[in-house]
């Protein structure tokens, strides 16, 4: 699944291209997520002066409202001058004057949805629940430390719920935690504020890292340039069970938390 590195390098990779792009056409051809939210035709005419991202979202923003972008389970966007024929899973083309946008999306829980404002309900319905960006200034440790002590829920589930910092995803979360030697199931309101400090630092190291490296690599994933085959994030927990720790040796154990692995050291991240 694109979590926010993957999303944010996709935007990275086409953001400037398609700044000041005129929309020559807009093909839905199968049904996403969600429905588009206005005529296709409507979008004809109209420039795209920005493309932002706001947790797993993209959101271009047009000269008159704006599309929200989501890749869903197994999404991707490229933007190319020559996309050739859509292939069966290829449900969305936005032609513009700099190039053609096409969402591949073969499980469709993707979605582009058009939003009149960004304030307009149909926009924060989407957006309105996010939590904090991990890599802004707005992420401060103080709040983030309140939120900890505010939750009983077991830290990964807190960071994964995504109210408190957005875009921490299953494979980051589980990494993070390692970085500053949290178990997992520690209850979030337990944790201090030293500990909260570290794991702060390693929230945004460890998406930091995975965006300069192109986001981690990932079965359907490609950048906006159709590239696949990104760099590995060299994970020292996530899908590492049994194999042992990078650290201490120990055997990396795995467990399920709310539907979701997630892996840790025993020796590492003792509480
Ligand atoms: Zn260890």
């Amino acid at each position: 699944m694109p979590e926010l590195p993957e999303v944010e390098v996709t935007r990275l990779s086409f953001a400037d291209r398609i700044k000041d792009a005129q929309i020559v056409s807009v093909r839905m051809r199968k049904p996403l997520r969600w429905p588009l939210g206005c005529a296709e035709d409507m979008l004809q005419g109209r420039w795209v002066r920005s493309v932002r991202r706001r947790g797993k979202y993209l959101l271009l923003d047009l000269d008159d409202g704006l599309l929200l972008l989501h890749l869903g389970m197994s999404g991707s966007l490229a933007f190319s001058d020559m996309p050739g024929l859509p292939g069966v899973h290829d449900h969305f083309d936005m032609v513009t004057t700099r190039g053609t946008l096409r969402l591949h999306d073969p499980r469709r829980f993707g979605a582009v949805v058009f939003a009149a404002e960004e304030a307009s309900p149909v926009a924060q319905k989407l957006l309105g629940h996010l939590g904090v960006e991990p890599l802004t200034d707005a992420f401060g440790l103080p709040a983030f430390h309140a939120g900890l002590r505010a939750r009983s829920a077991p830290v990964k589930q807190v960071l994964l719920a995504g109210d408190l910092v957005v875009g921490v995803g299953n494979i980051y979360a589980s990494e993070a935690l390692f970085l500053a030697g949290i178990r997992p199931t520690t209850r979030a309101s337990r944790i201090g504020l030293e500990r909260a400090g570290r794991l702060h630092r390693a929230i945004q190291d460890v998406l930091r890292r995975a965006v300069q490296q192109g986001g981690s690599t990932l079965r359907d994933f490609s950048n906006a340039q159709g590239q696949s085959g990104y760099f590995q994030l060299e994970a020292m927990v996530y899908g590492r069970e049994n194999q042992p720790c990078r650290t201490c040796g120990t055997p990396i154990q795995s467990i399920r938390q709310g539907q979701r692995a997630t892996y840790f050291c025993s020796r590492c991240q003792r509480s």
